[in-house]
């Protein structure tokens, strides 16, 4: 039963929460949301999309989630965009950028009743962005949800870009920080992670010890791990580097577990320069997983003694907050949302070098209560700021704030 779904937070959050989503959800019952974003499989919007939209829907809400899809060429120009606007200085050329508008084009004309009629339309990242000025007939109020750390775009990138979504009627970032010049309301919703997941639920001891014999890790020596897509802002290179200067003093395994999103192009190539960063040293596991190893992942980041995610730049970062949930501090790149959630010295530590890295490395592993405090403090934060609970209260506040003909209040309190 749907209703179910949303009883079974209240043994995690407190159940006051949950009687305020039912109440904010009260005046949007029946309401068509439609989520557009460009993979079901792979990376953070995929994951947060499979469990927000059941929780919607639990609540009253008619939603739904559609993807775009296309050829190599529409992902290599969405993933120069991707790149561009985290900073990398070279844009799409020409060529690509018209493939970009033709796929948008023919996925709206696809979408365009569903998109239509709906009331609130979310559109994620830049891939579907351009979707907007593509349909004519519109009712709803339409949102880009930005997910990526722009807190320094390239500019030309950021120009065309802007184009497309300054129409929309509000856009979401992750931070103030990414907060970019648009004519529309902006709102800070930060990311979550859902409690109940495969990825994130309790799992018996004897699970992760069988993870450990199937990749062969040894369960007594320390593991530190960085769970990501193969990715160049990831710095998985900087993991291996960290990894070597810790290892000379403490004994050491490094597990560096990823695995392809479908809109990602770029991933085979890191992955080779991954492996051979890694020389066969028999301590470093490189495991390039499935999508739906969520289990898998679950286990490791339980298994591991410290997790790293040592981004250059980084939205948010939801393998921070798994991991962190999971009770492990976190060496985190001190970029984009690894700020809002590593607190330097408090839930983990935030570095810009793999000196910094092995140096906390090795802080952590020779100071076990410290490693300790810092995990459940980790946990704290977590369940107080990024469980997709919050996150779902924060898109029905939106919802409610941005339908006009939204009137009297609501009582979220007794
Ligand atoms: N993930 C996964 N398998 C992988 C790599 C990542 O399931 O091989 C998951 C990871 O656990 C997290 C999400 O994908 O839930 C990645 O989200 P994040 O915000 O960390 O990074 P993104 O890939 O969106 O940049």
């Amino acid at each position: 039963m749907e209703t179910d779904l949303l009883k079974r937070y209240e043994d995690i959050v407190n159940p006051h929460v949950v009687k305020q989503l039912r109440r904010l959800a009260e005046p949007l019952r029946g309401k068509k949301i439609v989520h557009i974003n460009s993979t079901k499989e792979g990376g953070g919007v995929a994951e947060i999309l499979h469990k927000m939209i059941p929780l919607m829907n639990s609540l009253g809400l008619e939603a739904s989630w559609e993807i775009i899809e296309g050829n190599p060429d529409f992902y290599k120009c969405t993933k120069t965009f991707h790149n561009a606007l985290q900073g990398l200085s070279e844009g799409p050329g020409e060529d690509l950028l018209r493939v970009y508008e033709e796929t948008n084009k023919k996925a709206a004309k696809k979408f365009g009743g569903l998109l239509g009629d709906a009331d609130f339309v979310f559109i994620h990242d830049p891939q579907p962005a351009a979707f907007f000025n593509m349909i004519p007939k519109k009712k709803g109020k339409w949102i880009w949800r930005c997910h990526i750390d722009v807190s320094k775009p390239n500019r030309s990138v950021w120009r065309y870009m802007r184009k497309w979504v300054s129409d929309y009627h509000a856009s979401i970032f992750s931070l103030p920080d990414f907060a970019l010049p648009l004519p529309h309301r902006q709102y800070i919703i930060p990311p979550s992670i859902d409690p109940l997941s495969d990825k994130n639920k309790e799992i018996p001891a004897e699970d992760i010890i069988e993870v450990m014999n199937k990749f062969n890790v040894d369960p007594v020596k320390p593991i530190i791990l960085q769970v990501s897509r193969f990715d160049k802002f990831k710095d998985p290179i900087g993991v291996i580097n960290s990894y070597r200067i810790a290892s000379k003093q403490v004994p050491l395994q490094l597990i560096l577990a990823g695995g392809g999103a479908s809109d990602d192009p770029e991933g085979a190539e890191i992955l080779k320069q991954v492996k051979l960063a890694a020389e066969d040293d028999p301590n470093i596991f490189i495991l390039d997983l499935p999508p739906d190893a969520h289990l898998t992942i679950n286990a490791l980041q339980r298994a591991a003694d410290i997790v790293l995610q040592k981004s250059i730049k980084e939205g948010f970062g939801l393998t921070v907050t798994e991991a962190m949930w999971k009770r492990k501090p976190v060496i985190g790149g001190d970029a984009g949302g690894i700020r809002l959630q590593v607190i330097n010295h408090y839930t983990g530590f935030l570095v810009r070098s793999p000196e910094g890295a092995a140096l906390r490395i090795r802080y952590l592993l020779h100071h076990r209560d410290k490693l300790q405090e810092m995990g459940n403090r980790a946990h704290r934060l977590v369940t107080e700021n990024f469980l997709l609970t919050r996150h779902l209260r924060d898109y029905l506040s939106l919802m409610i704030s941005l339908n006009n003909d939204q009137k009297g209040s609501i009582r979220l309190y007794e």
